[in-house]
C-alpha cells in the first residue's frame, strides 16, 4: 500500500503537525501545541515573570512578547486587567512583584481614561513598600509623562499612610533605581495641616538640620535612625535597635558584623528579612546549634499564620534553602555552617507557604518534563532554579498531600525519578537536575500508563509545553488512554514558562492549565480533580 493517505488522522497526529480541525500553533521547538488566551498568559506573566528568558527565547524577546500580551489585555478590557494585577499581587501569589508593577504601569500609561484612573487608584495595593513605588515610577515613565493624575497618585501614596508607617517607609526604603523619596515628594507636592506629618515631609525634602528645631513630636523611628548614625559602639547600636525598633537597613554597615546587633535586630525582624539573612546570622555565630536565636527562627518558620501574614512565597523559601544549605554564597566570600534544624524548618515552611490543600484521594501521576529545554532560564530570577528543578519541588507539594501518586520524569523516554516528600527538597531537586536532558515528547506519561496498564485519575505534567518529538499529540494519547483503560482521566498542565503554549485542549473540560508556582495552584488542581 502506498503511504499517500496514511498519516492524516484526527486520532494520531505527529507533534510536528497540528491535529486536523483543531486550532493549534507552532511552538518554539517546531512542534504544534494549543495557544492559551491572553488572560491565561497574563497570569503566567504575573506569576512566572520573564527574568532569565527560556531555552528558546532571550529575556528581551520573551519580555516583549508578554508586554504585547498585556497591551492586548488592556485594549480588550483595561479594568479587568487592573483587577487581575491587583488580585495576584495583593494576595502574594507571585514570587516577585515586578511583573505586576510593570503591568500596572502599562495600564496607567496606555489604558483609556477609566483604566488609567483605576490603575492609579490601586497603586498602594500593588506598590506596598517604598521600593515597589520606586520601581513603579521607573516603569511608568516608559509609558507616560508626569501629568496631574500620576503626581496625585504618588501624593496619595504618601498621604494615606499613617505618620509612623510613613516614617518607616522613608528610613527603611531610602532610595532605589535612581529614585529617592525626596525626588518623588518634589514631583508630588503633598500638603498637610498635620504638623507632625508636615515635619516628616520637610525631613524628607530638606536636610535634617533645617527641620531640627521646634517642638514637634518627631516619629520615634526617625529619632532612632538619626541617633544610631552617631553611636560609637555596637553595644549602643544594639540598644537603639531595641529601643526604637530599627531594621537592618537603618544601621550603619560598620555594626553589621556584630552578633549583639543582629540579636537585637532579630527581636522584631520582619519575616522576609529573617529568611534572607539566615546565612549572615549563621556566619557571625548568632545562629548555632541549640542557640536561643536558632530556636526562635525555627519556631517562626513553622508558624503558618506568620508566613501567610508576611506573604512569604514558596520561591523565596526555596531560594533561601538552596543558598543556606550549601554553606557559602553565590558570590563573595561569606561562608557558614548550616544549622540542620533550620534547614528542616525551611523545608517544612516551603509546604506551609502554599495555600492549604484538601486531599482528593485520587490516583495522581506527577510527570516532570526533564528534557533539555527545562534546564535553561530561571524561575523568578533565582540563580540555578531552572524550570526542571522547580518542577521537582512543585510536584512534592501534591505528593505531600495525596496518598496515591507516582513521580516520573520524561524527555523522549520515560525515566523513573526516585523522589518523595519524605526527602529534603534539595535532594529531590538534585535528582531532577541530574536527569535533565533529551528531546521532548509530552505524550509519554499517557503512553506509559497505557502500555503498562496503570490506573491513573489525573495526569499532571510540569512542562514548558515545547513538545515536538512524539508521533501522537498528548491530548490524543489521553483520549486513547480514556477509551482503552476506561477511566475518564484528567490532564493538568503546570506551565513553567511565560509562553502562550499548552498541550491541554481548551475545548476538553477534562484538561486544565495552571501556572507553576502560583501559591493557589495546588488547591485549584485539587478542586479540578475532586469535581
Ligand atoms: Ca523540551
Amino acid at each position: 500500500m502506498k503511504k499517500t493517505y496514511i498519516g492524516y488522522s484526527t486520532r494520531k497526529t505527529s507533534q510536528a503537525e497540528g491535529i486536523p480541525g483543531k486550532n493549534m500553533v507552532e511552538n518554539s521547538a517546531g512542534g504544534f501545541a494549543f495557544a492559551i488566551d491572553d488572560w491565561a498568559r497574563l497570569d503566567r506573566f504575573l506569576i512566572l515573570g520573564t527574568e532569565g528568558g527560556t531555552y528558546y527565547a532571550s529575556e528581551r524577546k520573551i519580555t516583549i512578547e508578554n508586554a504585547e500580551c498585556v497591551r492586548r489585555c488592556i485594549a480588550a478590557d483595561g479594568i479587568k486587567t487592573v483587577d487581575r494585577i491587583v488580585e495576584i499581587s495583593d494576595t502574594g501569589r507571585a514570587p516577585k512583584n515586578d511583573p505586576a508593577l510593570f503591568a500596572l504601569a502599562m495600564c496607567a500609561g496606555l489604558g483609556d481614561e477609566k483604566t488609567r484612573k483605576h490603575a492609579l487608584d490601586n497603586l498602594p495595593k500593588v506598590a506596598r513598600i517604598g521600593t515597589h513605588l520606586f520601581h513603579f515610577v521607573t516603569y511608568v515613565e516608559q509609558f507616560r509623562g508626569w501629568g496631574r493624575s500620576l503626581s496625585n497618585a504618588v501624593k496619595n501614596w504618601y498621604q494615606e499612610k499613617s505618620v509612623d508607617d510613613l516614617a518607616y517607609q522613608v528610613v527603611k526604603y531610602q532610595s532605589r533605581d535612581g529614585w529617592s523619596h525626596r525626588d518623588l515628594l518634589r514631583l508630588a507636592h503633598p500638603k498637610t495641616d498635620d504638623p507632625q506629618r508636615n515635619w516628616v515631609y520637610k525631613y524628607i525634602t530638606d536636610s535634617l538640620s533645617a527641620v531640627e528645631k521646634g517642638d514637634i513630636d518627631q516619629p520615634s523611628l526617625i529619632v532612632g535612625f538619626e541617633a544610631v548614625k552617631r553611636v560609637d559602639s555596637a553595644k549602643k547600636a544594639a540598644y537603639l535597635i531595641k529601643e526604637y525598633g530599627l531594621t537592618r537597613e537603618m544601621i550603619p554597615t560598620e555594626w553589621l558584623n556584630d552578633p549583639g546587633v543582629w540579636e537585637a535586630l532579630l527581636e522584631k525582624m520582619p519575616m522576609t528579612a529573617m529568611i534572607r539573612n539566615l546565612a549572615k546570622m549563621t556566619n557571625i555565630s548568632l545562629l548555632k546549634p541549640m542557640s536561643n536565636a536558632a530556636r526562635k527562627i525555627i519556631s517562626e518558620l513553622n508558624n503558618l499564620e506568620r508566613l501567610k501574614k508576611a506573604r512569604i512565597h514558596p520561591i523565596a523559601i526555596l531560594s533561601a534553602l538552596k543558598i543556606y544549605q550549601q554553606g557559602h554564597g553565590e558570590r563573595g566570600s561569606l561562608t557558614w555552617e548550616p544549622v540542620i534544624q533550620i534547614v528542616d524548618a525551611l523545608d517544612n515552611a516551603f509546604y506551609l507557604s502554599f495555600d492549604a490543600v484538601d486531599p482528593t484521594n485520587k490516583r495522581w501521576l506527577l510527570a516532570l518534563d526533564v528534557s533539555g529545554s527545562m534546564s535553561m532560564g530561571t524561575i523568578a530570577g533565582v540563580p540555578g532554579l531552572t524550570p526542571c528543578i522547580a518542577s521537582a519541588a512543585m510536584s512534592l507539594v501534591t505528593a505531600k498531600t495525596e496518598k496515591n501518586w507516582h513521580i516520573m520524569g520524561f524527555s523522549h523516554e520515560f525515566k523513573s525519578l526516585p523522589i518523595s516528600p519524605r526527602q529534603r527538597i534539595e535532594d529531590a531537586m538534585r535528582v531532577a537536575r541530574d536527569n535533565n536532558f533529551g528531546n521532548t515528547d509530552c505524550a509519554l506519561p499517557m503512553l506509559w500508563a497505557l502500555k503498562n496498564n496503570v490506573e491513573i485519575d489525573v495526569f499532571t505534567i510540569y512542562t514548558d509545553n515545547e513538545t515536538w518529538a512524539g508521533h501522537i499529540h498528548p491530548c490524543q494519547a489521553l483520549e486513547k488512554y480514556r477509551q482503552v483503560v476506561g477511566i475518564p482521566a484528567k490532564l493538568i498542565v503546570v506551565g513553567m514558562t511565560a509562553t502562550n503554549f499548552s498541550i491541554a485542549d481548551p475545548n476538553d473540560a477534562g484538561m486544565m492549565d495552571v501556572v507553576g508556582f502560583d501559591t493557589a495552584a495546588p488547591q485549584v488542581m485539587s478542586d479540578f480533580v475532586a469535581h
